[in-house]
C-alpha cells in the first residue's frame, strides 16, 4: 500500500512538473484535484481500506495532496515568472532605434517655380491678379484683337462650353479684366498666373493642361526699354545671372511690336546641343508692347498711355531650371519623380 501510493506520489508530481504553461497547469489542477481527479479518488477509496490501516493511509493520501497542492502552487509561480520574461522580451523598447517620421509631402516642382517667379515680380512692384479659367469669347479673343475671323485662333484651339464661352487658352484674358476694372486708373503693374487649357494631345512637349503667368504694365510712358529691362532682370534671377538674353520680333494680335525672347542655352551654354537644337538659345517667352486696339477696348486712351505685356509658360520654365525632358512627369504623380524636390 504504501509502495503504491509512493509510486503515485512520484508519477503526479512529474505530471506537474510537465505542465509547458499556465493553460496546460490549470488542466493538470483538474485531472488531480478536481472532482473525479486522482487524488480526489485516492480520498475516497479510503473506504476501501481495512480499518486498522485508514488512519495512516489518511495521512498519506493527506500528505500526498499537500504535496501536490504545494507543487502546482510552485509550478504556477514558475510559470508566471516566465511568461512575464517572455512578454516583457518581445515588448523591449530599443530606444536608440531611429525614430518612424510620418511622410511629409513635398511642393510640386510647378509651385515651387511659380513662387520663385512671383517672387521676382513682386520684388518689383507688381501685384497678383486672377480670373477665371472658364472664359467669354469676347475676353479670351475679342478684346484682345483676335476677332472671329482671325488666323491666330487657329493656334488656339480650345474646348469650348457653349459657342461663347471657352477653357481660357491663355492667361491673357487677366490683362482685359483688369485694365477694364481699374481704367482710368493709373499704373496697371500686375501679374497673372494660372491654369490655361489647348486642344492639344499630350506628348513629350504638349498638355492640354498647363500653367502660365501672364505681366501687364500700362502707365504713362512705358517704352521697349522697360519691357527688355524688366524681362532681362527677370530671366537673369530665375535662370541665372550668366545668361544672355536676346529678343527676336514675332507677331502676337495683341501687341506691337512682338518678340520672343530666348535665353542663352543652359546646357550648352550657347554653343549648340540637342536640348536648344544646336542654336545655343532657347524661347522661354513672349512680350511686346499693348496694342493700341487692346488699351482702347479697355477704356484706355493710346495716345495718352502705352503698356507692356508677356506671358511665360511655367512648364516651360520648370523644365529649364531642373532640367526636365518630359512634361508629362508633372502630372503623373510619381512620388519618385516629385520627392526630388524635396527642400530643406
Ligand atoms: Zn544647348
Amino acid at each position: 500500500m504504501q509502495d503504491e501510493l509512493e509510486r503515485k506520489r512520484e508519477e503526479l508530481l512529474a505530471l506537474v512538473d510537465e505542465a509547458a504553461d499556465s493553460a496546460a497547469l490549470e488542466r493538470m489542477r483538474v485531472r488531480l484535484l478536481g472532482k473525479k481527479g486522482e487524488v480526489t479518488l485516492l480520498l475516497r477509496r479510503i473506504g476501501e481500506v481495512p480499518p486498522e490501516e485508514r488512519p495512516a493511509y489518511g495521512r498519506l493520501v493527506n500528505a500526498l495532496k499537500a504535496e501536490v497542492e504545494e507543487r502546482l502552487q510552485r509550478r504556477a509561480e514558475e510559470l508566471a515568472r516566465a511568461e512575464e520574461e517572455a512578454r516583457l522580451a518581445a515588448e523591449v523598447l530599443d530606444v536608440s532605434l531611429p525614430g518612424r517620421l510620418p511622410a511629409l509631402g513635398t511642393r510640386h516642382p510647378l509651385t515651387l517655380v511659380l513662387d520663385e517667379i512671383k517672387e521676382v515680380f513682386l520684388e518689383l512692384g507688381f501685384a497678383v491678379a486672377e480670373g477665371p479659367e472658364v472664359e467669354w469669347d469676347y475676353y479670351n479673343f475679342e478684346a484682345l484683337n483676335i476677332p472671329r475671323d482671325h488666323p491666330a485662333r487657329e493656334m488656339h484651339d480650345s474646348l469650348y462650353i457653349t459657342p461663347e464661352i471657352l477653357l481660357r487658352t491663355h492667361t491673357s484674358p487677366v490683362q482685359v479684366r483688369t485694365m477694364e476694372r481699374q481704367a482710368p486708373e493709373l499704373p496697371v503693374r500686375i501679374i497673372a498666373p494660372g491654369r490655361v487649357y489647348r486642344r492639344d494631345a499630350l506628348d513629350a512637349t504638349h498638355s492640354p493642361i498647363f500653367h502660365q503667368v501672364e505681366g501687364l504694365v500700362v502707365d504713362r510712358g512705358i517704352s521697349f526699354a522697360d519691357l527688355k529691362g524688366t524681362l532681362v532682370h527677370f530671366a537673369r534671377r530665375l535662370l541665372g545671372a550668366e545668361r544672355k538674353v536676346r529678343f527676336r520680333p514675332s507677331y502676337f494680335p495683341f501687341t506691337e511690336p512682338s518678340s520672343e525672347v530666348d535665353i542663352s542655352c543652359p546646357i550648352c551654354r550657347g554653343e549648340g546641343c540637342r536640348v536648344c537644337g544646336e542654336t545655343g538659345w532657347l524661347e522661354i517667352l513672349g512680350a511686346g508692347l499693348v496694342h493700341p486696339n487692346v488699351l482702347r477696348m479697355a477704356r484706355y486712351d493710346p495716345e495718352e498711355v502705352s503698356g507692356f505685356a508677356f506671358g511665360l509658360g511655367v512648364e516651360r520654365i520648370a523644365m529649364l531650371k531642373y532640367g526636365i525632358d518630359d512634361i508629362r512627369l508633372f502630372y503623373e504623380n510619381d512620388l519618385r519623380f516629385l520627392e526630388q524636390f524635396r527642400r530643406g
